[in-house]
Parts: structure tokens; C-alpha cells; sequence
């Protein structure tokens, strides 16, 4: 698979943005409030005398320190979903702003985790569950890591094969996607019948954009259980593209577990070089993209004991535990121009996320 950056960037911090709250006035780093109490902490004391700790004592001891590391866990979490949140905001204002069909659901993510409610030790915030919402992915790639992984890693002699067609402007993305799936299926059904060859597979569908030519490049990129059937795909696919899909375009290599790991981990390059894609172009792609699956198992079924990729919607989630203040209930808001959620009624923050400056010149400058 080519090495396409993960890292993602957004827009403007949106000055416009209606749920921007009022400045913070003062921040604070929960790992350093965190450290200071844990000093003070008479759990950490040694007994005086110097006496044998008492079971109890041992126990306590250890559960004060099972604290601090889940403390430095949740707030280590929170911070990648601040970063995330920083990232996504303003890519969604400015996608709501094309006034596409997709408005309302780029709207949805403007308030995706703005408002994060900490009670009883748990943080739970509501999730907009879109492709594009870099929150929410983080939560669907860890999940289809999940599901599809451990069949992976069981497939000895594995192979990925990148099926192509020619790049195609946007007006013709959505029927380009959809003939591709027919395609993919008359493939499978032609190793079946013809070749007696059952494919095993996950197929990934894919597109990213050609700023240079202004035109898209659909994709799958498809690991596949045996050499031989990663070879029989690609001819296949080739047969049902005559003349239009070029053999340059496609590929069929090795694939190690690392590497089907990494695939889970976009299916748009929302960054480009150092900057974001153009908005009407990425707008192009989800539109398109929309009541497609991203990931297809191919072949075989697996027990439902991790949640499917349900396309558009996500689960109101799993809580994370709280890092900070765990007896007491807070209601954190979202600051863009602070990049962290705020607690409104002391001006303390959650994270303590900043991010470094090539990711805020990217954020920023959009
Ligand atoms: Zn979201």
C-alpha cells in the first residue's frame, strides 16, 4: 500500500462558529494538577516508624497507583480526541458551508463531542458517526480493527491487490463507484463458476484526489486468502475493464499483518502534502461514497460480537473514564480557538492538548 499520510488537518478555527464559548480564563494541565494532589496524597506516604505495610495499606497503595496510570490513560485518550475535534470542526463548518445535500449531516458534526458531560467518574459525549468526522473514525477504525484483524492475522498466505480504473472527473464519481461494485461482484461470481475458485477477502473501497488533473481515482484496495486468487481477481477485473483499466493501475503484493493493520486507517486522504483537500472536492467524494460500505468481507462471516460498520451511524458511546475531578459533575464545552474542552465554571481545562505548528498552520490555514 502507498505510504499516504494519516495525519489530518482542518480548516479555519471558525471565528463563526456559533458554539464557540467564551475565552478560558486560565489553563491548567490536568497531568500537573493530577501530580500535585498525587504528592499530596497521604496514599502515597511511607508509614511512619517505618512499620510493615499492612495488606491494606499494600492494597491501597496499589489501587492509588492503578489510579494514576488510568488517569494518564484517560487523559492521553481525551487528548487524541481533542486533536481530532480540532481537526474536524472547522472542516465541517466549511463543508456545511457548500450547501451541499450532505449539509445537515456536516452540521451534525460541527456538534459532534462539543459538549462532553463528566458524572460518577465517566465522561460520555454524543457522536455524530460520520465518515468524514475524524472524532468519530477514530472510533470506527479501532472498531474494524476489532472485527477484522484477528481473521486476518489467521490467513497465512495473504495478498493485496489494488484494483483500478482511469481517473474520473466528479460528475461521473458516484456511477463510476457503483459500477465498480458490479464489477467487483461479476469478478467474484466469474472465479466462482469459471475458475471453480471461492474468493476469500476483505475489500476496502477507497478515493482520493488529484488536485494537479482536478480528477478522482476510486479504488479497492482488496486482501485477499491465497496468491492464486489475489491472481485470478486482478485478471478478472482487468477482463471487465477492457481498454479502460490500465495494467500499470493494479497490483498484487505479499501482505504482512502490519500492513493490513494500516489499511484500516482511512479511506480519503483529507491531507494532501501540507495542505487540506480542496472542500468541494472532498464533498464530491463522501457524496458519492454515501450507501457504500467502506470495508466488505468477502467470502465469510464473522460472529457479531463487535459492532458491524453501521455506514452512518454511530453509537452514543462508550464513556471514558475521567482524568480529573472524578467525584464531580462538569459539563466540558469545546473551545476551538483554546483546542480543548473547557470547564466553563472554573475556566480549567480537560486536556491540556495543544497541538504543534505544522498541525495548526495546516488547521488554521485552510
Ligand atoms: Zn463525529
Amino acid at each position: 500500500m502507498s505510504a499516504q499520510t494519516r495525519d489530518r488537518g482542518a480548516l479555519d478555527p471558525s471565528p463563526e462558529s456559533d458554539r464557540e464559548p467564551a475565552p478560558a480564563r486560565r489553563r491548567e494541565r490536568p497531568s500537573e494538577r493530577d501530580a500535585d494532589r498525587s504528592t499530596r496524597s497521604d496514599e502515597f506516604a511511607t508509614p511512619k516508624g517505618g512499620a510493615l505495610d499492612t495488606l491494606a495499606q499494600l492494597g491501597q497503595r496499589q489501587s492509588s497507583i492503578s489510579r494514576a496510570t488510568d488517569s494518564q490513560q484517560a487523559t492521553e485518550t481525551l487528548r487524541k480526541r481533542a486533536r481530532a475535534e480540532f481537526f474536524s470542526t472547522p472542516l465541517a463548518i466549511n463543508l456545511a458551508k457548500l450547501r451541499s445535500s450532505l449539509e445537515a449531516s456536516y452540521r451534525n458534526t460541527v456538534y459532534c463531542s462539543a459538549v462532553l458531560t463528566q458524572e460518577h467518574g465517566k465522561i460520555i459525549g454524543s457522536y455524530c458517526g460520520n465518515r468524514w468526522c475524524s472524532v468519530c473514525n477514530r472510533i470506527r477504525t479501532a472498531r474494524a480493527m476489532q472485527r477484522y484483524i484477528p481473521m486476518l492475522v489467521s490467513w497465512s498466505d495473504k495478498y493485496f491487490v489494488t484494483l483500478t480504473l482511469a481517473n474520473v472527473q466528479g460528475f461521473e464519481l458516484s456511477d463510476t463507484i457503483a459500477g465498480m461494485v458490479r464489477a467487483f461482484q461479476a469478478a467474484k461470481l466469474a472465479m466462482r463458476r469459471t475458475d471453480r475458485h471461492k474468493l476469500v477477502a476483505l475489500r476496502k473501497l477507497e478515493c482520493t484526489y488529484n488536485e494537479r488533473t482536478q480528477s478522482f481515482h476510486p479504488h479497492f484496495l482488496v486482501i485477499v486468502k491465497g496468491e492464486s486468487a489475489a491472481r485470478l481477481l486482478l485478471l478478472r477485473w482487468l477482463e471487465s475493464h477492457p481498454g479502460d483499466a490500465e495494467l500499470k493501475g493494479q497490483d498484487v503484493r505479499p501482505c504482512d499483518n502490519q500492513s493490513a493493520r494500516e489499511m484500516f486507517k482511512y479511506f480519503t486522504k483529507l491531507v494532501a502534502a501540507t495542505r487540506i483537500v480542496a472542500t468541494p472536492a472532498l464533498d464530491t467524494i463522501f457524496r458519492s461514497m454515501k450507501g457504500h460500505r467502506v470495508c466488505q468481507p468477502v467470502g465469510f462471516i464473522l460472529p457479531r460480537t463487535v459492532p458491524d460498520e453501521a455506514e452512518e451511524s454511530l453509537e452514543p458511546l462508550d464513556a471514558t473514564e475521567a482524568p480529573i475531578r472524578h467525584e464531580e459533575r462538569i459539563v466540558w464545552d469545546w473551545c476551538q480557538s483554546l483546542t480543548d474542552w473547557i470547564d466553563l465554571e472554573t475556566g480549567l481545562c480537560l486536556t491540556g492538548y495543544e497541538p504543534d505548528d505544522t498541525f495548526r498552520r495546516l488547521v488554521e490555514g485552510h
